[in-house]
């Protein structure tokens, strides 16, 4: 298990609040950041302040309950959603969760960062699913990421935002870049005749590497397809097809 001393906790929450912020992937008081103290205690960031200002002191020390352990301010109201993120995942250190434009637009539209077009994300992150969507600050919030959680080190929240975890808070937060980078460069790619997905023959390479760089425990990046249609469509069509061929077999023996 990952987890790191008060000291070192605390510098880098304040280091990364205050990148998130100059860099725009928050505005206001949105976005949270927490780090693993230990098997029962998170620092995590004050609710309702902007995470470009903070000090050390307005760091808040909860249990795994999401009870305020010490600290003088109200830890974040999305608490519950960084909880369950460090109950499923031993293997992690630390959580982010911002508002990015980009990529919280392709969150609103419903759209997931799944197909394999940069050899680096497929790599470091896999692919980035959609959580369904969760009314914030409430229990369906960690319902809603569980099972994303468990195989995918970020993804989007559906009209919501993007969340990321890495191993510390660095990681967590390039991850956090990288996701917002890959929306922008996906959207960009779509005003030049859309993206053209790597083949599954170099997707599997880059598989193979990204076990030997201790990437996450399931690289859930679906395979892109060389073919016009999505997977399922294609795999409907096969069957039909399949059917077809069984039916004229069937009549060809009669
Ligand atoms: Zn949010």
């Amino acid at each position: 298990m990952k987890t790191f001393s008060f000291e070192e906790a605390s510098d880098a929450i304040l280091e990364i609040g205050k990148r998130m912020y100059e860099k725009g992937l928050v505005v206001a008081t949105d976005g949270n950041i927490s780090v693993r103290l230990s098997a029962d205690r998170l620092l995590v960031t004050p609710s309702g302040m902007n995470k470009g200002m903070l000090t050390r002191g307005d760091l808040v020390v909860t249990n795994m309950k999401g009870e305020r352990i010490s600290g003088r301010r109200e830890p974040t109201s999305e608490i519950k959603m960084h909880i369950k993120a460090y109950e499923v995942r031993a293997d992690i250190g630390a959580v982010v969760h911002a508002h990015p434009p980009y990529s919280t637009a392709f969150a609103v539209a419903a759209i997931p960062l799944e197909e394999c077009i940069l050899p680096e994300i497929i790599v470091s992150i896999g692919s980035v699913p959609i959580a369904e969507y969760a009314t914030p600050s409430t229990e369906e919030m960690p319902r809603s990421i569980e099972n994303v959680v468990k195989g995918c080190d970020g993804f989007l929240l559906r009209n919501h935002g993007v969340m990321t975890v890495g191993k510390n808070l660095l990681e967590a937060y390039h991850k956090l870049e990288m996701v917002e980078h890959l929306a922008k460069i996906t959207l960009l790619t779509r005003h030049l005749g859309g993206p053209k997905p790597l083949s599954s023959e170099d997707v599997r390479k880059l598989y193979t590497l990204r076990k030997e760089t201790d990437g996450a425990p399931y690289p859930g990046c679906r395979m892109p397809s060389s073919q016009p249609g999505s997977l399922e469509e294609r795999a409907e069509l096969i069957k039909l097809i399949a059917e077809e061929v069984s039916k004229i077999l069937k009549g060809g023996q009669k």
